[in-house]
This record gives structure tokens, sequence and C-alpha cells, in this order.
């Protein structure tokens, strides 16, 4: 399943309506430092459901809403759409006839979040559920930033089967049981 676009707007750096495309196989994105290339990785995370502030480098939630500058007023709202081929239906489930899937995710300055499933409103546990098994998720191994190898190698065993669990498969089943067991 490949990622196709990414459209931001008044989350982190990316005040204005900004559309990242992702036209092959493999794109780079270069920059000075500060100029926003964490943050879009950020905004990746932060849609599939992140819920720590700190994995998104803040303290609060709401810190991922654009703060302004000495040009540009703080926005209300902060807004991320992630848009994926499924052309070869990786995605099971509801959505799986679909040839694009487009999750969204909208917080304001009340730290109310909004999610959306190819423009329809959804809840947070349909978005990670479409994802769970897929090796893709907040805090997988799809995404490897700074410093996680290291992590990875130094982690407790209890840590490092998370991880062998997601790659296995096995994450989405031991999902279900826990939610089985809380009804
Ligand atoms: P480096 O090469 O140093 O890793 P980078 O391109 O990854 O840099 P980021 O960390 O993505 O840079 O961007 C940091 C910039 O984003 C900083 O200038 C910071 O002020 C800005 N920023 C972060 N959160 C917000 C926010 N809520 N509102 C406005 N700007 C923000
Ligand atoms: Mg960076």
């Amino acid at each position: 399943m490949r990622l196709k676009k990414i459209k931001l707007a008044g989350f982190k750096s990316f005040v204005d309506v900004t559309n990242v495309p992702f036209p092959q196989e493999m794109t780079a994105i270069v920059g000075p430092n500060g100029c926003g290339k964490s943050n879009i990785i950020d905004a990746v995370r932060w849609v599939l459901g992140e819920s720590s502030a700190k994995n998104l480098r803040g303290d609060s939630m709401t810190d991922v809403i654009f703060n302004g500058s000495t040009a540009r007023k703080p926005t209300g709202q902060a807004s991320v759409e992630l848009v994926f081929d499924n052309q070869q239906q990786r995605i099971r489930g509801s959505m799986a006839d679909r040839t694009e899937i487009s999750i969204r995710r909208v917080v304001n300055r009340d730290s109310q979040n909004t999610y959306y499933l190819n423009g329809s409103k959804c809840r947070r546990k349909d978005i990670t559920d479409i994802f769970l098994g897929t090796g893709l998720g907040p805090r997988s191994y799809a995404i490897i930033e700074q410093g996680m190898i290291s992590r990875l190698i130094e982690s407790k065993p209890q840590d490092l089967r998370i991880f062998i669990e997601e790659a296995a498969g096995v994450s989405k089943y031991k999902e279900r049981r826990r939610e089985t067991e809380n009804r």
C-alpha cells in the first residue's frame, strides 16, 4: 500500500494548506534545519492515531496546532489528511474495495479530535483497525526515526516483543482479544 499524498493545514509549521505528493516509489524530503521535515513525519504518526504529545515532540496535544509567528496569527485547528493507494487491496474490511483510502484527523484548541475515513466521520478506532497488522501505525516499525535503531537494540524483551508481534501480524488478534475481554 503506497502513500500517495499528505495534505496539511494548520499543522505545526504548515500554516497554509500544503500538499506533499509522493509520486514515485522513493521520495526524499530535504531542506535546512527547522524547515519542517520532521513535522511531516509527526503528521503521519498523528493521523494514524498517536495519542502521546511527547512522541510528537510537544508538551500538549494542542501543540500540533500552528501557534503563530511574527507575520501570522495562530490557527484554530490543525488538519492532516493521508491518501493511500489501495489498488492492490491490501486493506481488508469495509474499505477493501476502495482504490483510494483517505484518512484525516482534525483537532481544535479545545482538544476535540475528529477523524474521517474517505470523507465520512469515524472513530479513532476505525482508523487504527484498518492498519492493524499491516505494519503501519503511529508507533510501528514502518516509521524509523532518529535513534530508533539504538532504542530497539537496547530495549527490554517485553518492548522488543511488541515490534515482533506487529511484524508477525499477531498484534491485531491480541487487540481483538483485549476488546472482547473488556466487554
Ligand atoms: P532538522 O533538520 O533540524 O531535523 P526539521 O526540518 O526536521 O529540522 P522540524 O523539526 O520538522 O524541522 O521543524 C521545526 C520547526 O517547526 C521549528 O521552526 C518550530 O518552530 C516549528 N514548529 C513546531 N511546532 C509548531 C507550531 N505548533 N506552530 C508553528 N511552528 C511550529
Ligand atoms: Mg528533523
